[in-house]
């Protein structure tokens, strides 16, 4: 099986996790911090807080936003259900704005219309590394004092107007999970310029505990620390940050080879008027998570199962969260996005991923097109 996404691990990779392996500190060393710093430098956001995932990353970034009950907090219903549940998780109502047809990401226009006197927060997520239209939520966000948390599972190395993702929002979280653009097995990332959220997130992160003592309200000595907050254990480890840390070398050549190949998929599907390629917003590089076609005037179910027959194992992303049952039990029966749901009906992940050869697209290539010829 040719699969839709794929980690790349090389030999440096594994002598990095295998020293921190042999080392005093298994977590919360320094290569937590290092791996911080990376990924604060590379995007360009001046704090960076490690997190066991981009789940607990969201949740997090919910918390530091003070979301709770009687907030509403609007978000896009094309993304995997973390990008919503976090909402949840704090006792907040996620709002389901419905998405754009060309970019399949979260429409401006429509997050305007779902405002309330409960809005509390947006959170864009930038569907395939394509890069939301950050500009029109940002002065829709400032002229309703929201705040605004970006989900960029997919988008670490995606670049809006020339900035990197993670440089533009009060705060930015990332997912490390293996079919992302690096992993460490699982992991995450929240990234702000915002000393004050920082520190929330950090106290967040581990129980809410700290022992700075200029945050403590007493000190009786070097053993001591205290509670100050109701976090949790949301580590992550220097085994995975260190293979964080190898894998950040190695970004830019993952995202130029996942930019090669989607350059690749475009040329080869142009004349074929049964498949939408992907549509990418002006003065955006995306880093290509995900290669996203639209299957026209053939059943997508058919279409899928056939691929997957073929030893191609496509994917969808994604069905829109509200349909869940969980969602549907909890209020959200009478939601629709029409466009998303029209989107979903034809949408097919193909397989994009750094390790992925050219003879291996070329089998994707000629099967695609023999099925919706
Ligand atoms: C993968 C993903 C998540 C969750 O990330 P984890 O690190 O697996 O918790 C959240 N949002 C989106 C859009 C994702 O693709």
């Amino acid at each position: 099986m040719i699969p839709y996404g794929r980690q790349t691990i090389e030999e440096d990779d594994i002598e990095e996790v295998v020293k921190v392996l042999k080392s005093d500190f298994l977590t919360t060393g320094p290569k937590v911090a290092e791996f911080e710093r990376a990924v604060a430098e590379y995007v360009g956001a001046k704090y960076a807080v490690a997190i066991s995932n981009d789940t607990a990353a969201l949740h997090a970034a919910c918390h530091a936003a003070g979301i709770g009950p009687g907030d509403e907090v609007i978000t896009t219903p094309i993304t995997f259900a973390a990008s919503a549940n976090c909402v949840l998780y704090c006792g907040g109502t996620p709002v389901f704005a419905d998405i754009d047809p060309q970019t399949y990401n979260i429409d401006p226009e429509d997050i305007r219309r779902k405002i309330t006197d409960k809005t509390k927060a947006i959170i864009p997520v930038h569907l395939a590394g394509q890069p939301c239209d950050m500009d029109a939520i940002h002065a829709i966000a400032k002229e309703h004092h929201l705040i605004v948390i970006e989900d960029a599972a997919h988008a670490l190395g995606s670049e809006y107007k020339g900035r990197r993702i993670g440089s533009m929002s009060d705060m930015t979280t990332f997912s490390f999970h293996p079919v992302k653009p690096i992993t460490t097995g699982e992991g995450g990332m929240i990234v702000t310029d915002s000393e004050e959220l920082y520190r929330k997130l950090v106290l967040f992160r581990s129980h809410g505990i700290t022992r700075d003592p200029d945050l403590m309200t007493r000190n009786e000595g070097p053993w001591f620390y205290q509670q100050l907050d109701l976090g949790y254990n949301y580590r992550m480890t220097d085994i995975q940050c260190a293979l964080g840390c190898s894998q950040m070398r190695k970004l830019d050549r993952f995202l130029a080879r996942r930019r090669e190949i989607t350059k690749r998929y475009d040329e080869a599907f142009a004349d074929c008027a049964n498949i939408m390629t992907p549509y990418q917003l002006p003065e955006t590089n995306s880093g290509w998570h995900l290669y996203i076609i639209q299957v026209k005037n053939h059943d997508r179910k058919t279409v899928f199962e056939q691929l997957r027959e073929n030893g191609i194992a496509v994917n969808v992303h994604y069905i829109p969260v509200y349909y869940h049952p969980y969602y549907q039990e909890h209020g959200y029966r009478e939601v629709h996005c029409p466009v998303a749901e029209e989107v979903y009906s034809h949408i097919i992940s193909l397989p994009v991923y750094p390790g992925l050869t050219d003879e291996q697209q070329d089998t994707v290539i000629e099967t695609v097109k023999r099925l919706t010829k």
